[in-house]
C-alpha cells in the first residue's frame, strides 16, 4: 500500500476529518489533502507525530519499504511488537521484549540465545538447530555487531579459551577460576571508577561488546569480582551491589 492510501485509511478509521487531522499534527488541511492525493509525503517530524497519533510505525506509514528485524534478537517486527521509547514513540530497531521502557533487556548474547531457544525450539526445529542458527545470526545484527571484532574471524571459541587461561593465570587473590565468558554490551559494564581527587573515570566504550563475567569472592562478603576483556586488555575489578562503588584490581594490556 502507498503512503497516501495508508494515511487516508488511518484517518477515516478514526473518524477524523482532514481538518481535524491537520490540527493534531500542526499542518494545514491542504497539506493533508496533498498527502492523500499522493502529491507529497509528510516530512520526518510530521511522520513521527502521525506514528504516535495512529499507533503505527513510520515504516508502516511509508508502506513498509523495509522488513524490520529486531536488531537484538533477529525477530521480524510487526507493528504491535515494535518497542517504544519512554515517551511512547516507536523505536523500530528493536522488539518490545529486547528494548523496554527505554532500556535494553539483554546484555549477554548467551543468555538471549537460551531464552530464544526455549521459545523457538519445536519438534520440527530441535534445540540444537535453533541454537546454531542464532549463534550465526545474532552477531550480524546491529546490537551485537561488534561481537565479531572480539575474535579474529571465526576463531571465537578458541579466543575465549585463551582469554580464560590468561585471566586465571593472573592469580587474583580471592577470585575463583573463570570458567566461562559471556558477551556483554559496553554500556552495562562501563563502571565509573572514583579517582583519589574525587572525580570519576570510565575505561570502556558504551557501544562496544566485551567478554566478561561476574564472580563471587572466595572470602565471602557482599562484593563481587568483575572480569572484562577483549583483544586489547584484561580488566579485573570488584564492586558492591549492582555495580556500586567499583574498585579496579588489574588493568592489563594484552
Ligand atoms: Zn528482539
Amino acid at each position: 500500500m502507498e503512503t497516501k492510501t495508508i494515511i487516508h485509511d488511518l484517518r477515516t478509521k478514526r473518524g477524523l476529518s482532514q481538518d481535524a487531522l491537520a490540527e493534531k499534527v500542526f499542518v494545514t488541511r491542504q497539506a493533508v489533502s496533498r498527502w492523500e492525493n499522493g502529491d507529497t509525503v509528510p516530512n520526518t517530524e510530521t511522520l513521527k507525530l502521525l506514528s504516535g497519533l495512529f499507533g503505527v510505525s513510520i515504516n508502516t506509514l511509508l508502506g513498509s519499504p523495509r522488513q524490520l528485524i529486531c536488531q537484538c534478537c533477529g525477530m521480524p517486527l510487526e507493528d504491535e511488537m515494535v518497542s517504544r521509547e519512554k515517551d511512547g514513540s516507536f523505536n523500530d530497531d528493536y522488539c518490545k521484549w529486547c528494548y523496554a521502557d527505554g532500556e535494553y533487556m539483554y546484555s549477554d548474547m548467551d543468555e538471549l540465545i537460551d531464552v530464544c531457544v526455549r521459545n523457538m525450539a519445536n519438534p520440527e526445529h530441535p534445540e540444537k538447530e535453533v541454537r546454531e542458527y542464532l549463534k550465526k545470526t545474532l552477531p550480524t545484527l546491529d546490537y551485537w555487531k561488534r561481537y565479531e571484532q572480539l575474535g579474529d574471524g571465526g576463531k571465537f571459541d578458541e579466543f575465549k579459551q585463551q582469554l580464560i587461561g590468561e585471566i586465571n593465570a593472573l592469580g587474583v587473590e580471592g577470585m575463583p577460576k573463570v570458567e566461562r565468558l559471556n558477551a556483554l554490551v559496553g554500556s552495562y559494564v562501563n563502571l565509573a571508577y572514583r579517582l583519589p581527587n574525587g572525580s570519576t573515570v570510565k575505561f570502556l566504550d558504551d557501544s562496544a561488546t566485551y567478554l566478561g563475567n561476574q564472580l563471587e569472592c572466595e572470602f565471602g562478603g557482599d562484593r563481587c569480582f568483575g572480569v572484562l576483556a577483549n583483544m586489547d586488555f584484561i580488566l579485573v575489578c570488584t564492586y558492591g551491589e549492582n555495580g556500586s562503588d567499583p574498585e579496579l584490581v588489574i588493568y592489563k594490556k594484552r
